[in-house]
């Protein structure tokens, strides 16, 4: 039976420059796993807490004083684990020994315990429950590229929506699938050019350009960029949109207040605002439709179109018991998948399984503060996600792409997933 050996932590640093915590896992004193905690800008109210009020040091004390707990833990078994990790942190969310710090230790484990079994990342996590009764060939998920930002991820003057995302839905490879998003990610560029030939060039937290537009004008843009690359949208790619409502929901007002544009929406008013968007630019998917705790209007938005992926992010925040009642309202067909919102692994596999067994399709997604790892692209193959959200460009992105293009290499996994 293999068993922990070593566990050490450190600080460093995420893409923003923000401080986070790495974690090595050692089995058997050779298989190490090493893992470094993202942490996100638009952040949902029912996440775990990413950090103890002492911040990233804190976590690396706690993880200091009850590191022997976890030296001979079987690393195979990611209950046990998830287990100490419960008994150490006493609390629902995290909220004492943080869940970058759950997040980075056990996805570290199951690293090191799939190294120590000689199997890819995605292939131990299949092989172990929760996952271990998903019977199917793994398939690779579309790859969801951020190709125009605003809101949190980016300035003053861009857009209040949050995120343009491209999906390649025609591509018959991953490889072909990459290299589409980086072509409308790169014409975008030029569009943007022509209508502001002030336009530095400038990017958001994920990567996606971020210029000096409104919604409607970036939206526009984001098409244009697609048709003028010959692809009919809705066909061989289409447009998808990350609204992330609650940054724009008043709940005092109860209106959405959209202050780079100058309008706001009472609750009627932004179910006709997203309606009309995802009809006029026949989008494939819409993320966090109405604020996070509007699962009423967000099941509205669902049944008006059922064939595109109605996403909670901030709504269903990884977390399996607000999945429960997202699926008891049949507010959403599809919930993002953010390991670090439920804080530790097991948790957010055990999300995965709930939403597996309701029918609700994954979309396994990075957070806007990143790192360069890439256990992200493996956890998306495990747990059948239909789209891997991870931006287009910028090292902590392309990483994430590239570990897709190795597991293409290797031969194990039979063509995309079926949207
Ligand atoms: C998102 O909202 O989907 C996202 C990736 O952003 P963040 O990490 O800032 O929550
Ligand atoms: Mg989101």
């Amino acid at each position: 039976m293999p068993q922990i050996t070593a566990v050490q932590g450190r600080l460093v640093y995420n893409s923003r420059g923000s401080p986070t915590i790495e974690v090595d896992v050692t089995t058997d004193r050779r298989h190490v796993g090493r893992v470094s905690a993202p942490s996100g800008a638009s952040v949902g109210m029912h996440e775990a807490i990413g950090f103890p009020s002492g911040g990233p040091e804190a976590s690396l004390r706690i993880l200091d004083e009850n590191k022997t707990r976890m030296v001979g833990i079987d690393p195979t078994d990611i209950g046990e684990m998830h287990h100490v990790l419960r008994e150490i942190d006493q609390t629902p969310n995290y909220a004492r020994i943080g869940g970058s710090l759950a997040f980075a230790l056990s996805i570290a484990a199951a690293e090191s315990a799939s190294l120590s079994e000689d199997l890819p990342l995605f292939a131990f996590l299949r092989s172990r429950p929760p996952l271990s009764t998903h019977a199917t060939q793994p398939k690779f998920p579309y790859p969801l590229g951020n190709v125009l930002g605003g809101g949190a991820h980016a300035g003053p003057g861009t857009p209040d929506i949050q995120e343009i995302l491209v999906c390649p839905n025609g591509a018959k490879t991953i490889s072909d699938a990459i290299q589409t998003n980086l072509e409308v990610h790169a014409e975008l560029r030029r569009v943007l050019q022509r209508i502001d030939p002030g336009f530095t060039g400038g990017k958001g937290d994920e990567g996606g350009w971020a210029p000096k537009l409104d919604n409607e004008q970036s939206l526009e843009a984001a098409a244009r960029a697609c048709e003028n690359l010959g692809f009919t949208l809705g066909r061989e790619v289409s447009l998808g949109v990350d609204f992330a409502s609650s940054t724009q929901w008043d709940a005092e007002k109860r209106r959405y207040v959209y202050d780079r544009a100058g309008f706001e929406n009472d609750v009627n008013a932004q179910l006709e605002f997203v309606s009309d968007i995802i009809t006029r630019y026949k989008l494939i998917y819409a993320e966090d439709a109405v604020h996070e705790e509007a699962f009423e209007e967000m099941s509205y938005i669902r049944e008006c179109f059922p064939d595109v992926l109605v996403t909670g992010d901030d709504l269903t925040v990884t977390n399996a018991g607000i999945l429960s009642r997202a699926i008891d309202a049949e507010s959403c067909n599809a919930a993002i998948l953010k390991v670090n919102q439920a804080g530790g692994l097991y948790d957010a596999l055990e999300f995965a399984d709930l939403a597996a067994a309701n029918g609700i399709k994954l979309v396994t997604s990075h957070r806007s503060g990143e790192s360069t790892d890439s256990h992200i692209s493996h956890i998306g193959v495990a747990t059948d996600s239909k789209m891997l959200k991870v931006g287009v460009v910028g090292g902590e992105r392309v990483a994430k792409l590239n570990e897709l293009l190795r597991l293409q290499s290797l031969d194990l996994i039979c063509g995309m997933a079926a949207l």
